[in-house]
C-alpha cells in the first residue's frame, strides 16, 4: 500500500511512519517543519510542503496514487489556542479543509484523522465513550470537532470515508528507542517530569492539589504512542476493507493522577524529583478516562503497553538519549 502521512515529522506522525515502513508499505511524508524534526524521519519520501497550499497538494496527488491519507499536522497547545485562536482555526481547520478538497479532486477516499478527547470538554460522565456530548471548552478542541463534523458531510456528499481517532493523553516513546517526544516548548506532564529527573529542569510543577480526586491531583488516561499508531494501522485496514466512517476513543481506560505519575517516574528513574505546587491550570477537568471499547470491538485494538511503568520507562530511555535539540523553553 502507499500512504501519505501529513505531519510525519512530528511526535505521533514519526512513530506512524516507522510503523508503516516496518510493515513494508510505501510512505510519503508531507511536513512543513513548523514543529517537526527532520531527524525524526526514519525513511519514506519527504515532500516539504504546507497543506494550506492547494497547488502543492494537487501536484503531490498527481505524482502519487495514495490508498489513504493520515493527518497528524496540527497545533496542540490548549493555552495558546485561547490566546491565538486564529492560528488554530487557520491550520487545524482551514488547512485541513484544503487537504480534504485536494483529496476529493484526486478521488482519494480514505482518511485517518488525529482528533482528541478535548472534543468532549468537561466530562459529564466518566469513562467517556464516543457518544458523550461534544462540548469543547477551547479553540483547540473546537477546531478538531469542526473537522470531525466536516468529515461527516464529506462522507455524505463525496463518499470520503474517514476514521477520527480521539486521543486521550499520548505518551511514551518508540520501544526500540529510535524516536520519542520533543515539543518546543514542552507542556506535557511526562516529558516535563523526566526533564526534571534528568536535571534539565529544576523541578516539576503540579497544577492544583485541590481537585475532587483521591490525592487531589488531576487524573488522566495515558496511552502509549506505539499503541496509538497500532490503532491507526487497524483503522486504515478497517476503512480499506469497506468500513463505514467512524470515531474511536483511544485510551487505556485507566486513570493515573499527576502525583501517581510523578511517583512512577521516581521509581523508574531512581532519581529524586523536586516538586513545586502551583494553582490549577485553566481548563483542566479533574478526571479524563476513556471508554475505548468501540476500538476494541470494531478495530480489534488492544493496547500492548498499558502499564504506566512501561510508558514512563520508554519515555525515560528516550529522555536519557536526548537527541535532536538541547534547547529548552
Ligand atoms: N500538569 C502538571 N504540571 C505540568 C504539566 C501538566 O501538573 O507541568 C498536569 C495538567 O494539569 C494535567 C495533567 O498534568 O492535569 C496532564 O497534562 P498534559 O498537559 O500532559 O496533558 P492534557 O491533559 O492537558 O492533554
Amino acid at each position: 500500500m502507499k500512504f501519505l502521512v501529513v505531519g510525519g515529522a512530528g511526535y505521533i506522525g514519526s512513530h506512524m511512519v516507522k510503523h508503516l515502513l516496518d510493515a513494508n508499505h510505501q510512505v510519503v511524508v508531507a511536513d512543513n517543519f513548523s514543529t517537526g524534526h527532520r531527524a525524526a524521519l526514519l525513511g519514506g519520501l519527504l515532500e516539504e510542503l504546507d497543506i494550506a497550499d492547494a497547488a502543492a497538494l494537487d501536484a503531490l496527488f498527481a505524482a502519487h496514487r495514495f490508498d489513504a491519507v493520515f493527518h497528524f499536522a496540527s497545533f496542540i497547545q490548549v493555552g495558546e489556542s485561547v490566546s491565538e485562536p486564529a492560528k488554530y482555526y487557520a491550520n487545524n481547520f482551514c488547512a485541513t479543509l484544503t487537504l480534504l478538497q485536494a483529496m476529493v479532486r484526486a478521488q482519494i477516499k480514505h482518511f485517518i484523522f488525529s482528533s482528541t478527547a478535548a472534543v468532549y470538554g468537561d466530562p459529564v460522565y466518566v469513562p467517556i465513550d464516543e457518544e458523550h456530548p461534544k462540548a469543547a471548552i477551547n479553540p483547540y478542541g473546537r477546531s478538531k470537532w469542526m473537522v470531525e463534523q466536516m468529515l461527516e458531510d464529506f462522507d455524505r456528499a463525496y463518499g470520503l470515508k474517514s476514521v477520527c481517532l480521539r486521543y486521550f493523553n499520548a505518551a511514551g516513546a518508540d520501544p526500540e528507542g529510535l524516536l520519542g517526544e520533543r515539543h518546543e516548548p514542552e507542556t506535557h506532564l511526562i516529558p516535563l517530569i523526566l526533564q526534571a529527573a534528568a536535571g534539565r529542569r529544576p523541578a516539576i510543577t503540579v497544577f492544583g492539589r485541590d481537585y475532587d480526586t483521591p490525592d487531589g491531583t488531576c487524573i488522566r488516561d495515558y496511552i502509549h504512542v506505539a499503541d496509538l499508531v497500532q490503532a491507526h494501522a487497524l483503522a486504515v485496514d478497517y476503512l480499506l476493507a469497506g468500513g463505514e466512517s467512524n470515531a474511536f476513543n483511544l485510551g487505556n481506560g485507566q486513570g493515573f493522577s499527576v502525583q501517581e505519575v510523578i511517583d512512577t517516574a521516581c521509581r523508574v528513574t531512581g532519581r529524586a524529583i523536586a516538586v513545586n505546587d502551583a494553582p490549577r491550570r485553566a481548563g483542566d477537568p479533574p478526571r479524563l478516562v476513556a471508554d475505548a471499547s468501540r476500538a476494541s470491538t470494531l478495530l480489534g485494538w488492544q493496547p500492548r503497553f498499558a502499564s504506566i511503568e512501561q510508558i514512563v520507562m520508554h519515555a525515560w530511555a528516550w529522555e536519557q538519549r536526548y537527541p535532536w535539540t538541547d534547547k529548552l523553553s
